[in-house]
């Protein structure tokens, strides 16, 4: 970018425009769309420019710019429609250290005005930094066409009501609300003189809407903020309340909006914890206060995350649900040592399994677990691993099986372990994070891919 776009106060301000003749008045028309003190240096001038000078509208002086002229001003027009004019009177103002437009002159200005679309206050401004004019003249129609030309008196009218459009959330209901008038309801009722009438209506029904609340269960990833998916990051902006579990890091909750309520209701393994009723609970009153609610869980939503009795009870409420995936823990962590989950001719099953269920240790399916070449991700298995190393030694399973444990999968502080089904207990013992085992899987030996992932952590 060559030229940086501001938009520059000049109520108040000086410009000098140097040329009355037709050149100048086609800027002048412009300028005097701002509330700027116009001088206009030149001899000769065009009848528009005394029809304005007699309007008040600027002030003419019938001479030559000369140094100094400009001293003070905040923009200085260069618009003689003569290059050896322009180029006398450029200099001057910038010597006297105005910013400085030679009309039709990109080389020497030091600024350029952009094409606009006016619905002032709404005013579009349109550069090609002078490579493109007939692309920005077609852009300037597009606009044209989608700004309704009522749109500036509309603005107006929204800007008294802005402190009362603060009774609705921000977010999603407030942009409808806005996004309505200025859009639909707006400009129509504008022409029948009732847009004011339009507004109060549109502000009722939107509050009616507040009232309407609904969840969205949303997995989280494992943890790195960037295995979120579009849909997870774009809810998290408009949330009103995050509801989250105690395994999201604080890199995922960061990207709520900043208005939003943040509640942690974690559910440990071990040590204190939210009853399921309670967290149940907690959805439904808060949808019920016409909230948007993100229930955040980690990984997946559907594995092993409780969402059958939170979809359940959201259900029984009539509070209208959606339940958005996200990328499950296993995933992180063959991705991590660089192996897929099944693998053709191998195993063309994976399963994920828990060690640990309300109950206590939970059973499963131990002979299939222990065929060769069996893959199984085991969740929340840390403590259960001397349970699980002797169901699958019972049922058959080699000893030298290998295992992986991946701790904190895909977030900065994220272990491998590889291991086997004798050495598992063993690895881990101790282990303070997140951690999911891995059955029947290696790092892969000496891959470039998985060098390449574990630098990123180094
Ligand atoms: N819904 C989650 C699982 C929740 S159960 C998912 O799809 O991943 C909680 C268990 O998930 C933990 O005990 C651990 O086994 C696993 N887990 C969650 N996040 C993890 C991470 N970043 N690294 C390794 N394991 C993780």
């Amino acid at each position: 970018m060559k030229h940086f776009p501001i938009f520059v106060a000049l109520t108040g301000q000086r410009v000098v425009v140097s040329g009355a003749g037709e050149c100048a008045v086609a800027k002048l028309r412009l300028i005097l769309k701002t509330e700027a003190r116009v001088e206009v240096y030149g001899t000769s001038p065009h009848t528009q420019i005394t029809t304005w000078v007699n309007e008040g509208k600027l002030t003419h002086i019938p001479r030559p710019l000369r140094a100094g002229d400009a001293r003070g001003a905040r923009l200085f027009y260069a618009a003689n429609d003569d290059a050896e004019n322009d180029g006398q009177a450029a200099e001057h103002a910038m010597a006297d250290g105005v910013l400085t437009n030679v009309v039709d002159n990109l080389g020497d200005s030091q600024f350029i005005t952009p094409a606009i679309v006016d619905r002032d206050p709404v005013v579009v401004a349109i550069g090609t930094e002078g490579a493109a004019p007939v692309l920005a003249r077609d852009i300037k129609r597009r606009v044209e066409e989608m700004l309704p030309t009522t749109l500036g008196s509309l603005t107006r009218i929204g800007q008294k009501f802005r402190a009362r459009a603060e009774m609705l959330p921000m977010g999603r209901i407030r942009r409808a609300f806005w996004s309505a008038f200025y859009f639909k309801s707006g400009p129509e009722a504008f022409t029948r003189g009732a847009a004011e009438d339009a507004l109060e209506d549109e502000f009722n029904r939107h509050l009616v809407a507040v009232t309407e609340g609904r969840v969205d269960l949303v997995g989280a990833g494992p943890g790195d903020p960037e295995l979120l998916t579009l849909k997870a990051r774009n809810l998290l902006h408009e949330a009103d309340v995050v509801i989250h579990d105690a395994l999201v890091p604080p890199a995922v909750l960061e990207l709520a909006r900043r208005e939003a309520v943040i509640i942690e209701a974690g559910k440990r393994g071990f040590g204190p914890s939210w009853k399921q009723d309670d967290i149940n609970d907690l959805l439904v009153d808060h949808a019920r206060k016409g909230h948007h609610v993100v229930r955040l869980k980690s990984g997946d939503p559907g594995i092993f995350g409780r969402l059958e009795e939170e979809a359940q009870s959201l259900s029984s409420a009539g509070v209208p649900f959606a339940i958005v995936p996200g990328v499950t823990s296993a995933s992180a962590a063959a991705a991590s040592i660089g192996q897929p989950l099944t693998r053709r001719g191998q195993n063309s099953a994976v399963r994920l399994l828990t060690a640990h269920d309300m109950k206590g240790y939970a059973e499963a399916d131990w002979r299939g677990l222990t065929a060769p070449g069996a893959v199984a991700a085991i969740y929340m298995g840390k403590k259960a691993a001397r349970f699980l190393q002797g169901r699958m030694l019972m049922f058959g399973a080699d000893r030298l099986t290998p295992v992986t444990v991946v701790e904190n999968a895909s977030q900065p502080s994220q272990r491998i372990l590889p291991t086997t089904l004798m050495g598992l207990p063993d690895v881990t013992d101790g282990l303070e994070g997140p951690a999911i085992m891995l059955v029947g899987l290696a790092p892969r030996p000496a891959a470039d891919a998985l060098t390449q992932l574990t630098e990123d952590f180094a």
